[in-house]
């Protein structure tokens, strides 16, 4: 069975055999995570980035770690909060499920999710981590290769919301 861990720290240090990204749909770098994995990986992964013509919302598109501890990179494209009504509870468990197909396909045993589309996004914390947390313990049956699932939170306060919704989800 795949391990879920809930995490605090920066991803881009984190020696897994994937890291996600939360991208923008041109996938040549932006701000928040995005753009520390682009400074971490060096400018070798933007050149890869433009080889892959953007990626649509939901969609996901796999790199090299470059610098990275991480092996590979996914770049997901979380969708941006408009009310909740324009269909961003599917984007969103779509962002978890390719990033999980893709691993698998590649056969990686390890990846570490950032909180996508919470940050410039806007998608409220508590919401997007549940739909993170059930998106990842929905595919258990097909994680092939993968052993383990980092939800990796950039603060205190975004921890708690993980781990408060993952003990709900396991009761
Ligand atoms: P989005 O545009 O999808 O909302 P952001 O990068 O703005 O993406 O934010 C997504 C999440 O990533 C936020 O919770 C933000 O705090 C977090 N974040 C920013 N930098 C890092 C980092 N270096 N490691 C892990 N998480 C990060």
């Amino acid at each position: 069975m795949t391990q879920i861990l809930i995490i605090r720290a920066d991803i881009t240090k984190l020696q897994v055999d994937v890291i996600v990204n939360a991208a923008n749909s041109s996938l040549l770098g932006g701000g928040g995570v995005d753009g520390a994995i682009h400074r971490a990986a060096g400018p070798d992964l933007v050149h890869e980035c433009r080889l892959l013509g953007g990626c649509k919302t939901g969609q996901a598109k796999i790199t090299k770690g470059y610098r990275l501890p991480a092996a590979h990179i996914i770049h997901t494209v979380g969708p941006v909060w408009r009310g909740g009504k324009q269909g961003e509870p599917d984007l969103l468990a779509s962002c978890y499920r390719n990033s999980l197909e893709l691993a698998a396909a590649k056969q990686l045993h390890s990846i570490a999710f950032p909180s996508i589309s919470t940050g410039i996004y806007g998608y409220p914390i508590e919401l997007a981590a549940r739909v993170a947390v059930n998106t990842v313990r929905a595919f258990g049956s097909e994680s092939g290769s993968i052993e383990e699932v980092i939800f990796c939170c950039f603060s205190d306060a975004d921890l708690a919301v993980y781990e408060a919704v993952l003990s709900e989800i396991s009761e």
